[in-house]
């Protein structure tokens, strides 16, 4: 089998520079919470492929509706000619989401175009639009996302102009606000927003429950209450972006349910299918419903054969109760790094919900961010066979994403990998 030396030298000259990898081993095969490359070499896997294949990989489930669905067919376009697997996973996410009001969904291919989307349904809805986000936020990678998205380096670099009517307010950061309580914090970014856009201006405030690539800030308690709360009164559509913490992975089907907080559009991508690329964007049928016919959509947008392994995806999680395992998991995976954390000061905070955990790492007894520690570390893990991910806007925050099927071995494995990669 081809080397992934040699499939590296193929890439170098193949693959665009600018399309990056975490690691330079090629995959071979993957299962529940390990990968497989080609060169036979086994890996615990801590990434998820980025909080995706929540239900592992190649889930049984996920197999055998996507092979059955192939076979039947593969694309009509829903636009075109449209098919019961569609519908159903809208029905789907109309129950499972937060809210108990009456819902509709529209679906589409990646967690930007979503956005996107969300961002297209509230302007249209509400006849306004200013779009708040947060420092921090990573809503993805196209120029409208780009735009609501937080950090230059790698994301936005050369890549403007962006799209306008986006304005940035801050967020809640524990650890680095001096500890804000939730309230306090919400009062800050409404301040802004009043004084800088107008309450009367904005048609979406839209905010990652925790965020994720901006580095896995867990907002103090009673910051999104605070904020829905103010949306409601201005008449702003709040978006809550669960693309990366929905479908279990907080150890509820979804981070805003933690505080009981009741979004008006949510925007769903990642977790959902099982590996397959599908999104969606779910909310209240009022917003949804103001759209005229024919102003959403998109050629792949709901593909059959993703539409059948999302099915077969929610399917497990409700079968194996995933977020259970979810809240298991971050028990396990806490303990340990609440321990390592006990005798490493460079650990300046362990935090998150469920099985999406991270360490910020910075120079012991301050609060500078040390970006070299955490990729030493990272590093040190990968050297030793645990696929680990960094993220935040200093790239210093290692996060933990297994999948949410890994096996007590296999976990124990990656946290003594993990472990020892501290030193
Ligand atoms: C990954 C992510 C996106 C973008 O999703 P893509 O499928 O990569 O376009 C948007 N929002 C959040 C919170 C994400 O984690």
């Amino acid at each position: 089998m081809t080397s992934s030396d040699e499939l590296q030298k193929r890439r170098s000259s193949a693959v665009a520079r600018g399309v990056g990898s975490v690691i330079n081993s090629y995959v071979d095969s993957a299962s529940g919470g390990t990968l497989t490359d080609v060169d036979g070499r086994r890996w615990i896997d801590f990434a998820a492929g980025i909080a995706v294949t929540n239900v592992g990989n190649s889930a049984p489930r996920v197999v055998e509706a996507v092979r059955a669905q192939v076979e039947r067919f593969t694309h009509t376009c829903f636009m075109v000619a449209p098919y019961e697997s569609y519908v159903a996973v809208c029905e789907q996410l109309n129950a499972l989401t937060p809210g108990g009001f009456e819902k509709r969904s529209a679906l589409f291919n990646s967690g930007a175009e979503a956005v996107e989307n969300a961002v297209k349904v509230a302007r249209h809805a509400t006849g306004r639009s200013a779009v708040v986000v947060f420092d921090h936020a990573y809503h993805g990678r196209t120029n409208l996302t780009l735009a609501l998205t937080a950090k230059n380096m790698p994301y936005k670099h050369r890549f403007g102009p962006f799209a306008g009517e986006v304005y940035r307010v801050p967020m809640s950061y524990p650890l680095r606000d001096g500890g804000l309580d939730g309230a306090t914090a919400a009062a800050r970014a409404i301040e802004t927003i009043e004084k800088q856009v107008g309450a009367e201006n904005v048609a979406a405030l839209l905010i990652e429950p925790i965020q994720g690539e901006g580095g896995f800030v867990v907002p103090a308690k009673g910051f999104l209450p605070a904020l829905r709360t103010w949306a409601t009164a201005a008449g702003a559509v709040f978006v809550a972006d669960e693309i990366q913490t929905g479908f279990c992975r907080t150890g509820d089907w979804f981070a805003c349910q933690h505080e009981g907080v009741e979004p008006d559009l949510v925007t769903l991508a990642k977790g959902m299918a099982g590996g397959l690329p599908l999104a969606a964007v779910t909310g209240r049928a009022e917003l949804m419903d103001a759209v005229h016919v024919g102003g959403l959509g998109g050629t792949y947008g709901g593909n059959p054969i993703a539409c059948a392994a999302a099915l077969a995806a929610i399917e497990t999680m409700r079968e194996l109760d995933l977020a259970g395992a979810a809240r298991r998991i971050g028990t396990v995976l806490g303990d340990r790094l609440r321990a390592v954390a006990a005798r490493d000061p460079r650990i300046a905070e362990v935090r998150g919900r469920g099985a999406m955990l991270a360490v910020e790492i910075v120079t012991p007894g301050t609060l500078t961010p040390d970006p070299s520690a955490t990729a030493a570390v990272s590093a040190a893990c990968h050297a030793a066979g645990l696929l680990t991910l960094t993220c935040g806007t200093y790239g210093n925050v290692l996060r933990f994403l297994p999948p949410l099927v890994i096996s007590d071995d296999d976990l124990a494995r990656g946290l003594d990998i993990l472990d020892a990669a501290f030193g």
